[in-house]
């Protein structure tokens, strides 16, 4: 079996969480085995290609696990996005619509600097509305995105039509 076939393997379906007619992939099963830890990192990594990557974006929360590693094995920094509310500092925030109603995203202002260039990571690619929102966040303080990497990516979602240009690797489609 493929690394890519082992992480599937573990990665467990839990029906009608944390809603009924949601199918929520858990991936805590990979986070806990060192060794599939470590091989979903590697391909995370991947997307960067031979590009020098200068801070990786991670989004709330899962999200948060998978890029401080990746940028840790870069030697990239960390920038997280988070939930409105949570971050200290001045921030730039953008709303972007959920099934029912809307959430907001936040980016520290001084974050990432124009010129920089940006892996933005997230554990699984749905709809795409998180991860544009974070995108657009990213794009108005200037910096450059190489690419947009995610363990897993629901295809029939279509998310990857809502971030436009910018190149998205998935490492597991569903
Ligand atoms: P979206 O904005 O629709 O692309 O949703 C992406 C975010 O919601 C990701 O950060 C995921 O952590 C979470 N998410 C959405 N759908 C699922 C699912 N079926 N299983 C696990 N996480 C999900």
């Amino acid at each position: 079996m493929s690394a890519a076939d082992h992480l599937r393997a573990a990665i467990r379906d839990v029906v009608d969480f944390p809603k009924p007619g949601i199918v929520f992939k858990d991936i805590t099963p990979v986070l806990a085995d060192g060794k599939l830890f470590r091989e979903s990192i590697s391909l995370l990594c991947k997307t960067a290609g031979d590009r020098k990557i200068d801070k990786v974006v991670g989004i709330d929360a899962r999200g948060f696990i998978f890029a401080a590693a990746v940028a840790d094995r870069l030697g990239a920094g960390f920038v997280p996005v988070r939930k409105k509310g949570k971050l200290p500092w001045k921030t730039r925030q953008t709303a972007y619509a959920l099934e029912y109603g809307e959430s907001i995203v936040e980016l520290h202002e001084d974050a990432v600097k124009p010129g920089e260039t940006i892996l933005l990571v997230d554990d699984l690619l749905a709809t795409g509305g998180t991860a544009a929102a974070a995108v657009k966040l990213i794009d108005e303080l200037g910096a450059d995105i190489a690419g947009i990497s995610v363990l897993i990516e629901l295809t029939f979602l279509q998310g990857r039509s809502k971030l436009g240009r910018h190149p998205v690797h998935a490492i597991l489609t569903y």
